[in-house]
């Protein structure tokens, strides 16, 4: 049966949308003591005729199937959020998980914005030194995470990390001590009942790290308002329709894989599939035919990889079921929305944001025509424009299909709120009214934006965002390297792969031992998801004669680019 879009004429829902109107969809906390996102998403369906559907749909990686349904969510995230009370945790303290995908990641999510504590999910892919630095920079007070994990990767970090007064362990059944606890143990013993304090709109609830080009990651702090973007990206973007199930592959250590992995299908009541495993094309396929998914949200490298195989979706597997496909993340060529197009009998239609965003920015509606390679148009609500920025100086370029950075006009409820200990980076994002989003873009005759580049050296990789400081400060404490510098160098598959530059000590030489050495030294540090995949020895740095590594140059000179100007080059 056809399932009209929510978002039908674009022109006329922009012209009548304003935030307060959208917010009125919302419940609310009762008795006006507020706005708590683990309200919006659970506790209003859990008490409504939503109570007996099924919230989340967990695949484990054997391809067992759990059911929750908001009722029994409402019970794990109470028991969660009174256990945090048991550990005298406090508005505000941050909680930290570091897990693959599974039922403890997603009540430990909910049940901490219940608690107004904030909520920090890491990917379980990161080596020990980017989960120190995340929990150091974080203040981290508990951790949420598995024995394995742990003693892989936590344990050894314990001492640098006094803050961090809880690690609450999944598959333990007794605690270790005072500090190492058994969150099963913990679960059952306390209360299925729990009210939500107030909570002021502006209370922080979640903290994403995202990668800087200098210094180590920046933490985006986003506050319980933001609920508001994600019911309506869920509405006019992922066009929830009532009895809905949705898959969105995102792991919630990335960003989408909290604001569209959890909370939004929760907001619109619809039934949010989440799979345990990594990419794997006929896993993915028959998920989508098995779980009867209607609307799918996915990335570029998942799709990439799916058009490489030679498997016809729809001669294999029954898909009828499947009304919406959209993309994020990275830029999605126009041959992979016609491949979707021919494949699946739909386009992908790719959107827009970034973690200081907090939700979907620019994006390609089901009614709206889809120009292939597009990001398309702004959410209603969000004004978006492209801009010269030059230094100090700051003008908005009006003329169309023109370069420029990609800025956004201040006060949309998801925006960042700071970044955490550092309030002055967060300034300097800012230009007066607009926020610089550190992309550049250009705008057509029609409206629709197109991704040009990034304006820094942050590397996208199997769309997550890496820093080469962060990269370069692991390699530098490998003994042999005096000075590293890292770019993403294009590649078909994943985007871009981290490239390593090494400069090595005097004495050092360079052959493939020392290389698989350093490999292994980055793997063991960073965890294979942010290693260099390429390392070039190298003898000098291209620096600026201030001192700052030319990363632009080294890439340059790999693709066989022009080098552009070189006047601040410091001559060796
Ligand atoms: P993250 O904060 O990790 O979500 O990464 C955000 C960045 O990913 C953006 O600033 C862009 O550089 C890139 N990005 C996200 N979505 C797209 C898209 N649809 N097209 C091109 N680049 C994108």
């Amino acid at each position: 049966m056809a399932v009209t879009p929510n978002l039908q004429d674009y022109t006329s829902v922009t012209a009548g949308f304003s935030w307060e109107k959208e917010q009125s969809s919302l419940t609310g906390l009762p008795n006006n003591q507020g706005l708590n996102i683990a309200h919006e998403a659970i506790d209003r369906h859990a008490t409504s005729e939503l109570k007996d559907q099924v919230a989340f749909r967990f695949i484990h990686k054997d391809r067992s199937v759990m059911d929750c349904t908001y009722k029994d969510y409402l019970e794990l995230t109470n028991r969660f959020a009174n256990v945090l009370g048991e550990l005298n945790v406090n508005k505000g303290d941050r909680i930290f998980s570091f897990l693959g995908r599974i039922p403890e990641l997603y009540f430990a999510a909910l049940g901490t914005l219940k608690k107004v504590a904030v909520f920090c999910p890491l990917f379980n892919v990161f080596g020990p030194e980017p989960v120190f630095q995340r929990l150091s920079r974080g203040d981290a007070k508990v951790l949420v995470t598995t024995k394995d994990l742990f003693e892989k990767k936590v344990r050894q970090l314990l001492e640098r990390l006094p803050e961090l007064k809880y690690v609450l362990l999944t598959d333990i059944d007794q605690d270790e001590d005072e500090q190492i606890r058994s969150l099963p143990r913990l679960m059952e013993q306390a209360s299925d009942e729990f009210i939500i304090p107030p909570t002021d709109p502006e209370d922080p609830a979640l903290l994403h790290f995202t990668s800087g080009t200098t210094g180590m990651p920046k933490g985006a702090l986003h506050v319980h308002k933001a609920v508001l973007v994600h019911y309506v990206t869920g509405k006019y973007v992922l066009d929830f329709h009532p009895g809905d199930i949705y898959w969105c592959t995102a792991d919630p250590g990335w960003v989408t894989g909290t604001s569209y992995g959890i909370i939004a299908p929760l907001v619109n009541g619809v039934t949010n599939v989440v799979d345990e495993e990594e990419f794997d094309a006929t896993r993915w396929y028959s998920i989508l035919e098995e779980q009867k998914v209607n609307v799918w949200y996915t990335a570029p490298t998942g799709i990439r990889r799916l058009m490489r195989m030679n498997i016809n979706p729809r001669e294999k597997y029954n898909l009828e079921n499947l009304r919406l496909m959209l993309s994020v993340g990275e830029p999605l060529h126009a041959e992979a929305v016609v491949w979707g197009e021919k494949n699946f009998g739909m386009p992908f239609l790719d959107n827009w944001w970034q973690t200081e965003t907090g939700g979907i920015m620019i994006a390609n509606y089901r009614a709206m025509q889809v120009k292939p390679g597009s990001m398309g148009k702004p959410l209603p609500g969000v004004e978006a424009a492209i801009a010269e920025v030059i230094d100090d100086s700051f003008r908005i370029i009006e003329e169309p299909d023109k370069d420029g950075h990609l800025v956004l006009k201040r006060g949309w409820p998801s925006m960042f709120r700071t970044y955490l200990h550092d309030e002055e980076r967060y300034n300097k994002s800012f230009h007066g009214d607009w926020y610089i989003t550190g992309d550049l873009a250009k705008r057509d005759t029609e409206g629709y934006y197109w991704f040009v580049g990034r304006a820094d050296d942050i590397i996208k990789t199997s769309g997550h965002m890496v820093g080469p400081f962060e990269v370069e400060s692991a390699l530098m404490e490998h003994p042999a390297i005096a000075e590293a510098a890292v770019i993403g160098k294009p590649d078909q598959l994943i985007g871009e792969l981290v490239k390593a530059f090494i400069v090595l000590k005097p004495e050092q030489h360079a052959d493939e031992n020392l290389k698989m050495d350093i490999t292994a030294h980055a793997r063991r540090k960073l965890g294979p998801a942010v290693a260099p995949k390429e390392i070039a020895f190298i003898d000098n740095l291209p620096k600026t004669r201030s001192g700052k590594i030319l990363r632009r140059l080294l890439k340059a000179r790999e693709l066989g680019l022009p080098e552009g100007d070189l006047s601040t080059l410091e001559q060796p």
